[in-house]
């Protein structure tokens, strides 16, 4: 028995995890003599338990090797408003609000993990709502906000990174206007039994790379001035861009469905 053999042998012997290098025919790592976890299927460190895909992480915030994008910066392809082709203006890789109304993606998504980069304008007239405002309404109905809140007082539940009209996030991690910001959002939809909902949405937004919202459950569809409330919808439906008036851009979006 070769060294490295004998090295294998100890390092499984002792329950340590061997891989690739060290040879491919010994016996997969892990036990089928260890008691089984709750849900009855496997054992703890079950050796015959399937090895969770290999994704290859993006750099930065570019898209990893699975993900569906949406915006790259060249194209509106995957953008639709209303019936037609999205009519947002393309500026220096961003894509710009410029008063066509709101944008939907082609593509529907249930449960979903997305990525969004968006810039708020200078806009120092203006204030509130009126101040940078569009969002992401994911399912084309559940709002998470964007608005210039580095300084720019308005109702909490309202601010950047509320989920709109039921929760201001947990902390304020908002930057200044003209400056690149990042949603990452993670968001199971709701499930109804026929006119019901029987589970709640439920969404985790990080927020410049903060936690601000964890596993929140949603109240319903978006509302303003109103309490939300839910009515029935299909399983998977378009991501929504809001054109809100303001002069609101975007990069670098995409989305992995869960
Ligand atoms: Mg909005």
């Amino acid at each position: 028995m070769k060294v490295s053999a004998l090295l294998v042998s100890a390092l499984a012997w002792m329950g340590v995890a061997v891989f690739g290098s060290f040879g491919s025919q010994e016996a997969k790592p892990g036990y089928q003599d260890t008691p089984r976890l709750p849900e009855g299927k496997w054992r703890v460190h079950d050796s015959n338990r399937p090895q969770p895909p290999q994704v290859r992480p993006g750099e930065l915030t570019a898209p990893p090797s699975d993900a569906l994008v949406l915006f790259d910066g060249s194209s509106l392809a995957a953008w639709k408003s209303g019936t037609q082709d999205a009519q947002w203006s393309l500026i220096d890789g961003a894509m710009e609000v410029n008063g066509s109304g709101s944008i939907a993606t082609k593509a529907a998504f249930g449960d979903v993990q997305l990525h969004v980069e968006w810039m708020t304008p200078d806009e120092p007239g203006l204030q509130s709502q009126a101040k940078g405002n569009s969002g992401v309404f994911l399912m084309g109905r559940y709002e998470v906000q964007i608005l210039d809140s580095f300084d720019n007082p308005t109702y909490a539940d309202g601010q950047a990174a509320a989920l709109y009209g039921q929760y201001p996030p947990d902390v304020n991690a908002s930057l200044a206007p003209k400056a690149w910001q990042t949603y990452d959002i993670f968001f199971r939809a709701p499930r109804f039994d026929a006119d019901q909902v029987i589970e709640p949405a439920l969404v985790t937004v990080v927020h410049n790379g903060v936690l601000v919202h964890h596993a929140r459950p949603l109240l319903g569809a978006t509302a303003h001035r109103a309490v939300a409330s839910y009515s029935p919808h299909a399983d998977q439906l378009p991501l929504e861009l809001q054109d809100h008036g303001n002069k609101v851009r975007f990069r670098n979006i995409w989305a992995r469905r869960l």
